[in-house]
Order: structure tokens, then sequence, then C-alpha cells
């Protein structure tokens, strides 16, 4: 039987494919469907060391997934002569019905829809990816893995904002944080790489990509994140502020004339490192950075200044500390980075092996000294072969 999972991330304007072998835990083919609804859509496909592009408008949803299937049969693997056994999807927003990877009903299908709400972006698009996928894929198991599941296990001091209880209540206004898949993939990597079983280890991971999070895990179980009730909470991001007073928004409802719709444009396109830089690519700012340019360079210390709080917080969280992980684009490339927001915390017992922060490579590491009482690691996160393993306990 073949132990091909299709892993599908329905974005709301792009969707990410996988298909990854659950047997030797690694992704055969992958492709990004991006630009959909504009008039220059474009697909990258990879496959076999080979990448395929294509251009052209890719008018919605269906359409894109479509194009994809038929890439795969023109790049030499086709999926119905392959056979796949489940098919993952990463759903946004499980509110607080779905802890747990849930096999896809039209039931499922109905909440997740009413959970909407409390992911306008995602949801919807989600489900497009769920109903176009089980249109070419009728009589395989379709999962669900949800962003927010890993932290329902928050405890209420950690979840409950601190404002009209009934008003939150009715409202399902909470923190349900997101990125879970990554932080459960790479807290569970970190105990694996220290040798120690999973729950005798507190780690606090910090997943830095595009959008950032950070958690504060209690063996294997989490216990307090970044992200609130949308994505916006916590780190600096992309494009995304983290932490705001929320009075900023009132005065600038007050007196900058900005509706709603222009504050969730500020908020989710205009915030971040782009706001204070102009560019939202980590890259690119150290970049300018290091040419000298001042916003560039404020960009980083505010980035910084941010996660190194955070850490400290979760110190305080947890009380023990075994292990502070790195994750995804920034976390797993941008050495400085590490170095900087874990500068000076010796006295802590954690002392990052400069030597160690600066080898390269896509294999998780230790890169704190020998003498450093909490472990410090880089650990690659893979939340592709995360969904397809949680697909596949359903086959
Ligand atoms: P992700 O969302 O995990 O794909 O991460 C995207 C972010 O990682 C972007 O801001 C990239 O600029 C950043 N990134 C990727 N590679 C590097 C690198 N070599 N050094 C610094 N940042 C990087």
């Amino acid at each position: 039987m073949s132990r091909l999972v299709l892993v599908i991330n329905s974005g709301s304007s792009s969707i990410k494919y996988e298909l990854v072998d659950v047997a030797r835990g690694r992704a055969v083919a992958s492709g990004l469907v991006e630009q959909i609804g504009e008039p220059q859509g474009r697909l990258v496909h990879e496959y076999d060391g080979r990448t395929s592009e294509w251009h052209g408008e890719i008018t919605d949803h269906t359409h894109g997934l479509t194009l994809a299937y038929r890439t795969f049969a023109e790049t030499g693997l086709d999926l119905d002569e392959a056979g796949v056994a489940a098919v993952g999807h990463r759903i946004v927003h499980g509110g607080k019905v779905f802890t747990q990877p849930t096999l896809i009903t039209p039931e499922v299908v109905e909440t997740i829809e009413r959970l909407a709400d409390l992911a306008p972006l995602h949801n919807p698009a989600n489900i497009i990816g769920i109903e176009v996928a089980r249109e070419h894929f009728p009589d395989v198991p379709h999962v669900g893995v949800f962003d927010t599941g890993f932290f329902h296990t928050l405890p209420p001091a950690a979840a409950a904002y601190a404002i009209d209880a009934d008003v939150a209540e009715e409202y399902g206004v909470q923190r349900y944080g997101f990125h879970g898949t990554s932080h459960e993939y790479v807290s569970e990597e970190t105990a694996r790489l220290l040798g120690s079983p999973r729950d005798e280890v507190n780690t606090i991971v910090l997943h830095l990509g595009n959008g950032a999070s950070a958690s504060a895990v209690r063996g294997g179980v989490a216990v307090e994140t970044s992200m609130g009730l949308t994505p916006l909470e916590g780190l600096v991001m992309g494009t995304r502020p983290g932490d705001v007073d929320p009075g900023v928004l009132l005065h600038l409802g007050r007196h900058a004339g900005m509706d709603i719709a222009d504050i969730d444009e500020l908020l989710n396109r205009r915030s971040g490192l782009k706001g204070l830089s102009g560019v939202n690519d980590f890259r690119t700012v150290t970049e300018r950075r290091e040419a000298g340019d001042p916003r560039a360079a404020l960009a980083y210390d505010v980035y910084v200044h941010r996660l190194r709080k955070y850490v400290g917080a979760y110190m305080a969280v947890l009380g023990r500390v075994d292990a502070i992980t790195f994750t995804a684009g920034v976390g797993e490339n941008a050495a400085s980075v590490r170095e900087d927001a874990l500068a000076g915390l010796e006295g802590f017992g954690i002392e990052v092996d400069p030597a160690a922060n600066r080898v390269r490579g896509g294999h998780g590491r230790v890169i704190s000294t020998a003498a450093s009482k909490t472990a410090v690691l880089v650990v690659p996160t893979n939340e592709e072969l995360a969904i397809a393993n949680a697909a596949w306990a359903f086959v």
C-alpha cells in the first residue's frame, strides 16, 4: 500500500502543497500556487531535483489545484497512479472545538465554516482546499490539522483576556495561539535531540518566519504562547506588529480618520519589519542595516528586543528551562538574531557558543556551550511532515 500523503495548505491567495512519503519521513514533490485571482498567477513545482514553473491567470483555488494535479502528471508523477493514501489539510482556526487532528466529514466542514468569524481570511480558503481535494480524492481519508490545536492546553490564566467576561464568552474572545503544528513538532524534536523523554523537557520555542510566535512548552504540553485571538499578538513579524497598546488603535480611530478596514490593513500589511523599515523580508532588512540604513537598524533592534522580552517572560512562566529552540526562516538562518536575543544571559545559565551558532546546515543542532545550563538549539521546522503523519494515523 502507498505511504504517500498529500498535504494541502490552502491560504487566502496561495496554495502550498507537498506529497510526503511518511515511511521515509520526507517530501517526494512540492509546490506553490501564488497570486490566485490576479492576472499574473504562478505555479512552481519541484520533483526529482527539477523545478517547473507555469505562469498565467489562475482564476480561483479550484483552478490552482487542478493545475497542480496536472503538473504532477506532466512532470512524471501521476497522482492517480502513485496512489495517495490520505490528504492532510492545514486549517488555521479550530476555535475551542478542534483540539486534535480530525477526520473531515460534512459536519466538520460546517463547523470550520462557523469558525470563520475568528479567521475570515483563512478558514474559507481552507474549506475550498478541502472541497476541491475531496473531488479529486473521494476515497481516501481527509484530515484537518489545526494551527490552534496544540495550544488548547493553555491554562485559563494564559488563555483569558482581562476584559468583560460576558463579552469574551459571547464572542469567543480568548487567546488561541497559532503555528501549533510547528511548535509541537519542534518541541518534540528538541527532546529527541537532547536524548530526553518529551515529558521531562521544558522548552521555549521561537518560531521566527514571516509570521512569528513564541511558546512555552512544559513536558510536551503548551502552557503559553505569544499569539492570541488572531495571529497579530506577540513578536514583531514581517508585516504585523505583534504587541501594540490597544489604545493606539482608539487614538488612530479618533484622530487619524481610520475605520476598521484601515486599521486592519495597517496591522496586517503595514506594520512589523515592513512598517518600521519599508521592507518585510528579513534578509533585506539585514542588508540595509549593514549598509547603514537607520530605519532598518531600528527594525532589527525592535525585533530582537521583543524576542528577548518574551524569552525572559517564558523563563519566568516555566521556572526551569531546559532548552530554547529557534526555528523557521529567520530562526534557522539568522545567526545574529540568535546571538543578540540571548546575549548577556550567562547569569541565567544561557550561553550560546559563537562558533556553533555560525555553523550553517539544514539539520537540528545544539548551539550552546557545554557549560550552558539551558541548551540552545536550531531545529528546522517541518509542518508538512507533521501534518502528513497526523493524516496517516487515519489510514
Ligand atoms: P518562513 O516564513 O519560515 O519561510 O520565513 C521567511 C523569513 O525568513 C523571511 O523574512 C526571510 O527573509 C527569512 N530568511 C530566510 N532565509 C534567511 C537567511 N538566510 N537569513 C536571514 N533571514 C532569512
